[in-house]
């Protein structure tokens, strides 16, 4: 049995490469193979989202805190608030993040398939984030 106890592991930071804005990782599951699950917290200051990307086997969000938002593509956004869970399919183009005006923290559940948890794409340009508030 192992306990991580609160503050025993460094926080992380989004990279530029994938989120916009200031985006602060924190690790709950990180299992060895041949175990494929991971689970962290992430934490999104106002404005701050992630990059659009998939997950091969999908993903699982549980919101903490906060006021975020979640996009599918070709779908208007959604605005997610604590104690709601979204399920992400496999493979489904999406994004998620705060509110321009408010910060949001979620836990993040997703498995890897093949060493790969996600793929990455472009970043949310400010139009469709400015648009995703509506
Ligand atoms: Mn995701």
């Amino acid at each position: 049995m192992d306990i991580f106890k609160a503050g025993s592991r460094p926080s992380g930071s989004g990279s530029a490469d994938y989120f916009t804005g200031d985006v602060t990782t924190d690790p709950i599951v990180s299992a060895a193979a041949p175990a494929r699950v991971a689970a962290l917290r992430v934490r999104f200051a106002p404005g701050a989202r992630t990059a659009w990307h998939t997950h091969p086997l999908g993903q699982t969000l549980y919101v903490v805190s906060g006021a975020g938002l979640v996009q599918k593509e070709g779908e208007a956004a959604v605005r997610i608030l604590p104690g709601d869970t979204v399920w992400i399919p496999p493979g489904e183009k999406h994004w998620h993040g705060a509110t321009a005006g408010n910060a949001m923290a979620h836990i993040a559940i997703h498995e890897a398939l093949d060493g790969s948890n996600v793929t990455w794409l472009e970043q949310v340009s400010d139009e469709d984030y400015a648009a995703a508030q509506e």
